[in-house]
């Protein structure tokens, strides 16, 4: 399949328009090789209502990177229908609310690098054009920045950015290949967060360190603020960064 790719500003009007009237209609959701990000993971299992553990067995499949030994989570396409997501329907997405930042980026690329004088970040976009796609070329009347608010993907771009983050970090100072038990460390606390929580509070992981009441309370019931503390917890397991608290 051939695709062009055009860079794109903010302030760019946004030729592009999906539509269930396309004849594409849902083809985007076949042939798919879609990783998932940690909070995708968090908002898809929230919205099924289901545990991490169940998401993750259900509808993905996990391998290693060759080189880097990261785990990586992709959905499980069905090979009997096209290799379609496990979550479209003929109506279209059946979890639109929670679809993964991927689904609502498309079909932009996103490309970040933070300033070094700010340490803002700084973010840069092309348009991903697909033949299959029949989407291109109709006007909205949107900017690239009106369209991308009403795709609600700040958040997921917001929470991401903090994977991305982890992996830059890992790059630099460990640029091989995690072991196999690196690896875990890297999967539970940030994939499978339900787990994590289990073992935190069912079979006493943090024994090693004092960890604030508040802290404790916090990531006991709230995902988000789990994923935080498993994002650091990863730091300092494998790459020794220290933690908001001592040992
Ligand atoms: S292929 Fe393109 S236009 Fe068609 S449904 Fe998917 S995103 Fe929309
Ligand atoms: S999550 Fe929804 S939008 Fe994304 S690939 Fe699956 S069906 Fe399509």
């Amino acid at each position: 399949m051939t695709e062009d790719m055009i860079p794109v500003s903010p302030q760019d009007l946004m030729k592009f328009n999906c539509s269930c009237e396309n004849e594409c209609f849902n083809d985007c959701c076949r042939n798919l090789n879609q990783a998932l990000t940690p909070y995708d993971i968090l908002r898809l299992k929230h919205n099924l209502g289901i545990p991490s553990q169940m998401f993750l067995k259900t509808y993905t499949s996990l391998h290693y990177g060759p080189g880097s030994g990261l785990p990586i989570i992709e959905f499980k396409p069905n090979p009997d229908k096209g290799y379609e997501c496990p979550f479209v329907t003929p109506q279209g997405c059946s979890v639109y609310e929670a679809r993964p930042g991927s689904c609502r980026m498309y079909p932009l690329a996103r490309a970040i690098t933070r300033s070094r004088q700010t340490g803002e970040i700084i973010q840069y976009f092309a348009l991903i054009e697909e033949p299959h796609c029949k989407g291109f070329g109709k006007e909205t009347g949107q900017t690239v920045t009106q369209w991308l608010k009403g795709q609600n993907v700040d958040k997921y771009n917001k929470e991401n950015d903090k994977l991305m983050e982890l992996i830059s970090l890992k790059n630099q100072i460990m640029p091989g290949k995690l072991e196999g038990s690196q690896s875990d460390i890297f999967y539970l606390a940030v994939y499978d967060l339900d787990e994590f929580r289990a073992r935190i509070f069912e079979k006493d992981l943090l024994k090693k360190f004092t960890v604030p009441d508040d802290l404790l309370k916090k990531i006991k019931t709230d995902d988000e603020a789990l994923l935080d503390f498993g994002l650091n917890w990863v730091k300092y397991m494998l790459f020794g960064v220290k933690m908001i608290f001592g040992e």
